[in-house]
């Protein structure tokens, strides 16, 4: 498979059980449905998104691409609690690639909010 925004290789990369694929070029990466649900779920699965989120940001402009599996055109998606997370998924098999740097951002949103929840509970129970 090579990358949807800047055609490189990409080679797989795996946290725990979940492999995905991460582009030796853009360092974007290359979920398949659903690992990215579950990944973000992981402690620490930032670790994958290595990237330089600056190159990513020039990647993100890029939006109308193909899917590398299903070669149709990718829908460009927005991060429902980030807006500023834009990302990609293919309408087939539900693929979604993030720019560099983006999986971290998200992942940060969602520890931050995990924390916030959990602080709801502890002040409720006082
Ligand atoms: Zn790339
Ligand atoms: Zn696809």
């Amino acid at each position: 498979m090579n990358c949807p925004k800047c055609f490189s290789k990409v080679e797989t990369v795996s946290f725990g059980e979940i492999e995905i694929e991460r582009c030796l070029g853009c360092q974007g990466l290359w979920f398949d449905m659903l690992e990215k649900e579950d990944l973000v779920e992981i402690e620490h699965s930032e670790a994958i998104d290595i990237g330089d989120a600056q190159v990513g940001e020039e990647y993100d402009g890029l939006q109308y691409i193909n899917c590398p599996q299903c070669n149709v055109k990718m829908m460009p998606m927005v991060d429902k609690d980030q807006a500023h997370i834009r990302y990609e998924s293919c309408p087939i098999c539900y693929g979604t690639f993030f720019d560099a740097g983006e999986f971290r951002d998200l992942k940060e949103h969602t520890v931050l909010e995990r924390f916030t929840q959990m602080l709801g509970i502890l002040r409720r129970n006082l």
